[in-house]
This record gives C-alpha cells, sequence and structure tokens, in this order.
C-alpha cells in the first residue's frame, strides 16, 4: 500500500553548477526547514561537490553520487568506487540513468553489476529505468523497463531489493519539458509493482518505492503525487531551482 511508502525525492543536478550556485542551492535546502517526515530527500551534485555539500548541509537531506563503478579499488582512472562513497559517508548512488546509458555505454548488465557492488558497499540505490520514444510507440514500454529490472534481479539477492528505489523516467521525459501524463506514469508504475510481486516477492513490491522522474516541476508535482503507485521524484532541471523545495514538500 502507497501509505507505507514514505515519499521519497532526489534531485539530479547532473553537470550542472559551480562552488557558488550550489551553495545558494544548499543555502536555499537550508532555509527549507524539512523535518523529514514528509519525505525522504535525497540531492546528487556533481561528484567533485559531493563532501561540500554534505557537509554543509543542516537539514536531514542526504547525499547521493551520480554514478560509481563495480570495483573497490584500483587502476580504473576517472571512476569513484562504491566503498570510496561509503568510506566518505555518501549512503547513495544513483544508477543506470538514462544518460548514462545513452551517451556513456553504461548496459543493461554493467548497470547490473554496478548496482550489485553498491549495494554489497553499503550504499543504497536509485536505478534508473525506462523507454525511448520510439520504444513508447512501438509499444513495448513494459518489455523494456522489465528487461532494464531483470538484468538487476539476475545480478543481486532478492533481499537486495530493501536498498533499492527505483526510478522510472521515459527518456523522452527527460529534460523535454514533456511530462508523462498521470495516467501514463501511473500504468507504469503499476505494471513494474505487478513485475516485481512477481519476479520478487508480494512484499517487495508493496515496500519498493517506484518514484517518476522527467521534466518533474513545482507546477504539474502535485498532481503526480496522487496516483497510487508514485511514491515520489527524480528531479534534474527543477532540482537547480527554488521550486525544488516546493516538490519536496508536496506530500503532506
Ligand atoms: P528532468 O530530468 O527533470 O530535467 O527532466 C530528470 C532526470 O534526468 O533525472
Amino acid at each position: 500500500m502507497a501509505g507505507q511508502r514514505k515519499f521519497f525525492v532526489g534531485g539530479n543536478f547532473k553537470m550542472n553548477g559551480s562552488v557558488k550556485m550550489i551553495k545558494s542551492i544548499v543555502d536555499e535546502l537550508n532555509k527549507g526547514a524539512f523535518d523529514g517526515s514528509n519525505a525522504d530527500i535525497v540531492v546528487a551534485p556533481p561528484a567533485i561537490y559531493l563532501l561540500g555539500v554534505k557537509d554543509s548541509l543542516k537539514q536531514p537531506v542526504e547525499v547521493a553520487a551520480q554514478n560509481c563503478f563495480t570495483e573497490s579499488s584500483g587502476a580504473f582512472t576517472g571512476e569513484i568506487s562504491p566503498n570510496q562513497l561509503k568510506d566518505a559517508d555518501i549512503h547513495w548512488v544513483i544508477l543506470g540513468h538514462s544518460e548514462r546509458r545513452s551517451l556513456f555505454g553504461d548496459t543493461d548488465k554493467l548497470v547490473a553489476d554496478k548496482t550489485k557492488a553498491a549495494i554489497a558497499a553499503g550504499l543504497s540505490v536509485i536505478a534508473c529505468i525506462g523507454e525511448s520514444l520510439e520504444e513508447r510507440e512501438k509499444g513495448v514500454t513494459n518489455q523494456v523497463v522489465e528487461r532494464q529490472l531483470e538484468a538487476i534481479a539476475a545480478a543481486i539477492q532478492p533481499d537486495d531489493w530493501k536498498k533499492i528505489v527505483i526510478a522510472y523516467e521515459p527518456v523522452w521525459a527527460i529534460g523535454t519539458g514533456k511530462v508523462a501524463t498521470v495516467q501514463q506514469a501511473q500504468d507504469t508504475h503499476a505494471d513494474i509493482r505487478k513485475w516485481l510481486a512477481k519476479r520478487i516477492s508480494p512484499e517487495a513490491a508493496d515496500s519498493i518505492r517506484i518514484i517518476y522522474g522527467g521534466s518533474v516541476n513545482g507546477k504539474n508535482s502535485s498532481e503526480l503525487a496522487q496516483a497510487a503507485d508514485i511514491d515520489g521524484f527524480l528531479v534534474g532541471g527543477a532540482s537547480l531551482k527554488p521550486e525544488f523545495i516546493d516538490i519536496c514538500k508536496v506530500k503532506k
């Protein structure tokens, strides 16, 4: 039941910001007066700002990395390991974002291996899935998201799903201003929940949070938040703006 699942709002800054801009976002968050009771809030700044943001947040807001690698250490120039995130007291990581998949070659298998490594290191994972416009128009949305989830399911143990928040982000809605309708998002979320019940367990289906991402803003978030199977949001562009505070507070 939705009532048992705590609302979750993630802010994905992507490769945006500067020391100055990120400081002003954190200042806004610190003025946000969150008490942590209505939603879990997690912001994902670029890696170079992670520790600074973590240390200057005064609110019950957590930080997430936007990616990590599969290995714990070694000769992997440019990568960050899940163990290093854990060591730095960063508790969350976003994996499988469509920009990672389409621009940086993160396959279903690599996303699954990263998810496994992140959970093994003690992190929680925002696991992103979603179909392209072409796939939606072909009517294969469910097959695509199930294929992406199946790769993860094959790599981890059923109990590991407790450490996962699923972010359904239709690729055609990301950064386009073209938000999915409440019905489109709700239908896909309900289908994902059915898949979880069958593939993992009915308990997992009831308790795993499925959040929506793709052009969420201060205006459309309240209607989307009403849907039975939408347990929160992963917000890109609007997470850099003051309206992010409204989105964080949308669930009363
Ligand atoms: P958007 O991005 O809110 O800018 O569409 C969402 C995301 O990529 O997580």
